[in-house]
């Protein structure tokens, strides 16, 4: 299977459980993961009765103008990525701070049926994409070839998941970049931000930018308050991007 696009799933937002004897004036929508932030900053200054009479989402808004962005730590969304490559993962997990990340093993997994990703500006090309399904099927057809033989010259261990791993692990070599991988990324609302402040921008690199903007849009959806100031837009490399106005808060 070539994968076109990424797919995202949400697998877990906050649930805010409001403690009874410090209740908030709360004003306006909110999801959980807004109030849990909401709650955290109010804290700081016992200000749950709400004297500026701010909705949650103003009220957010200004913590992100004053770069407060502490506040936002305490609201993590973890997602499932598919559909994505590995040169993509690896750009990816260099975002260390407020993140965890857990993804599909090619030491353990047989990549014999592995999928691909097919790079954004190959996509519309005929030529290019024939060219490009091409060379990643001949490394696939190296891949399965190396496993094989090198099934054979680790017969000696006795143990089969032992020996899988053994050949997996050094007939991965021969992969591509464009194999696609499975990963699970959990992240604070500042972390998530910050990363996807620096990947969905026209610097990025086109698949890692394709996703960016996907998670914008799936996080936005979750929790307005956090990223509804990223804007994105059509550039002059004729894809999108986006820009934030509040910078690393
Ligand atoms: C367009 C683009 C091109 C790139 N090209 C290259 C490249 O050619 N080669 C390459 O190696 N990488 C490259 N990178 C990766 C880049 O160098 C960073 O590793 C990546 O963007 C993660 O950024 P970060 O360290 O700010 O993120 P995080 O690790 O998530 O950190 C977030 C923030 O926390 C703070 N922080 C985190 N860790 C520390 C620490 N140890 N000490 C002090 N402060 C810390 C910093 O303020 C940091 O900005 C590129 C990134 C982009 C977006």
């Amino acid at each position: 299977m070539i994968f076109l696009e990424p797919r995202i799933t949400v697998l877990a937002r906050p649930s805010f459980a409001e403690p009874a004897h410090l209740p908030v004036n709360w004003l306006g929508e909110s999801t959980d993961g807004e109030r849990l932030a909401e709650f955290a900053g109010r804290l700081c200054y016992m200000s749950q009765k709400n004297p500026a009479s701010r909705n949650t989402r103003d009220y957010l808004d200004n913590i992100k103008k004053q770069g407060h962005g502490s506040v936002l730590e305490h609201a993590t969304y973890s997602l499932l990525l598919e559909g994505v490559s590995r040169s993509l993962t690896h750009e990816l997990v260099r975002h260390r701070a407020g993140f965890a990340y857990s993804q599909l093993s090619q030491r353990y997994v047989d990549e014999s049926e592995a999928n691909f990703v097919m790079p954004p500006a190959i996509i519309g090309d005929e030529a290019l994409e024939a060219a490009w399904r091409e060379q990643v099927e001949a490394a696939q057809r190296s891949y399965v070839a190396l496993v094989d033989q090198l099934m054979t010259r680790y017969a000696w261990v006795g143990d089969k998941i032992h020996r899988r791993k053994m050949a997996r692990e050094a007939a991965r070599g021969v992969l591509p970049n464009s194999t696609e991988t499975k990963i699970v990324v959990t992240g604070n609302a500042r972390a998530w931000r910050t990363m996807l402040e620096l990947r969905s921008s026209e610097g990025a690199e086109f698949e890692i930018r394709r996703c960016a903007l996907a998670i914008i849009r799936t996080l936005a959806d979750e929790a307005p308050a956090f990223f509804s100031d990223f804007e994105i837009y059509g550039a002059a490399d004729r894809a999108e991007a986006a820009r934030i106005i509040y910078h690393k808060v």
